[in-house]
């Protein structure tokens, strides 16, 4: 079902970077049958959004931005939500209908995409979106918070727990620690009783990760050396995201039998590998993207359980090309955040 952002809307609209994304008022409509009228309360920045605002998505502007939402559904047009329920969006695009879809696997499905890409977003007033789409929003949460961890919690939750089935006890080196991304993952590999080695160029953000629960922090640079030293034989799993500028020191930072989980390749799209040391050591190099609505439920029950997300900053709507900068330039620790609206 298509989704349609409407009312005052960040848009989009020249391959420009942050400048080329502009507040613009979109016509608002009755929602069709299946779908659900959310008011947004907030929205959050996530790296897609600079790809896009770049122009490196292939994505034809005009388009919505941004992926994550919460808010409170204005008007239904399915019998699951009523108005004045409390809600988040989940941000993975599918059919709900073919084989994967029905099997529960969302992420595989011939017609997947991200709301915000592959589709209007939530940076916008109201959302009309497909009814399975919305899940509740944890009691526990702000709507700063809520709008901050859609995408990012989901896409390490099933990095972390389905693709490199982290267990209790084990070490996990989170590279780049300071994207959202990189962040959740901090705080999820804890709440699972992981052990947490972070590296990040930024000595503020490096402290932030020790804050966050990570034992020891690394200077990205070189940082498998500080890592073996800190454990017996390297890590258990590597969560990556940055590719090139540190793939080769992740593989070097692995223990026999390790793990690489990536979702991403912020440094370029092309990376060099040192064959042996993959396959020495038996181990396994695992890509993922996004997460599936089985893997978002167990989000928000670890979210019940005490999981909490990072909110880095909060700008209104009106600001998108501040808090798109802030991104690009890789200030945040944790998650921007668009207050939309405080109705
Ligand atoms: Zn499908």
């Amino acid at each position: 079902m298509e989704v349609l952002s409407q009312g005052r809307a960040a848009v989009y609209e020249e391959p420009i970077g942050p400048a080329g994304v502009r507040i613009r008022e979109r016509p608002r409509t009755d929602p069709k049958p299946g779908t659900v009228a959310v008011a947004i309360k907030a929205a959050s920045i996530n790296h897609l959004d600079l790809w896009l605002a770049h122009g490196a998505q292939r994505v034809t502007p005009p388009r919505v931005i941004a992926a994550d939402g919460a808010g409170i559904v204005h008007a239904s047009a399915d019998p699951s939500w009523k108005a004045g329920d409390e809600v988040v969006i989940f941000p993975t695009l599918c059919c709900w209908e073919c084989e994967w879809c029905r099997a529960g696997e969302n992420v595989k499905c011939a017609s997947f995409g991200v709301l915000g890409e592959h589709s209007d977003g939530t940076a916008c007033e109201l959302i009309h979106i497909d009814a399975r789409n919305v899940f509740r929003k944890p009691k526990t949460l702000s709507w700063e918070e809520a709008a901050a961890f859609p995408l990012t919690f989901l896409t390490a939750w099933r990095m972390l727990t389905t693709r490199a089935r982290l267990r209790a006890g084990e070490t996990v080196l989170v590279v780049g620690a300071g994207a959202g991304v990189a962040v959740a993952a901090i705080s999820i590999a804890r709440h699972l009783g992981a052990r947490v080695l972070a590296t990040s160029r930024s000595e503020e953000k490096r402290k932030r990760a020790l804050e966050l629960g990570a034992d020891a922090a690394f200077d990205s640079s070189a940082f498998s050396k500080g890592v073996r030293g800190a454990t017996k034989d390297g890590v258990d799993v590597v969560f990556e995201h940055v590719g090139p500028a540190t793939l080769d020191e992740s593989l070097r930072s692995l223990a026999m039998g390790g793990r690489i989980v990536t979702c991403g390749s912020t440094s370029g799209v092309k990376a060099e590998i040192t064959m042996p040391r993959l396959f020495f050591r038996q181990a396994d190099l695992l890509g993922s993207t996004m997460g599936n609505a089985s893997e978002f439920e167990a989000v928000l029950r670890a979210i019940d359980d005490g999981l909490r997300p990072v909110v880095d900053t909060v700008y209104p709507l009106d600001r998108v090309q501040d808090a798109l900068t802030r991104v690009d330039n890789t200030e945040q620790f944790g998650k921007v955040v668009l207050s939309v609206s405080d109705a």
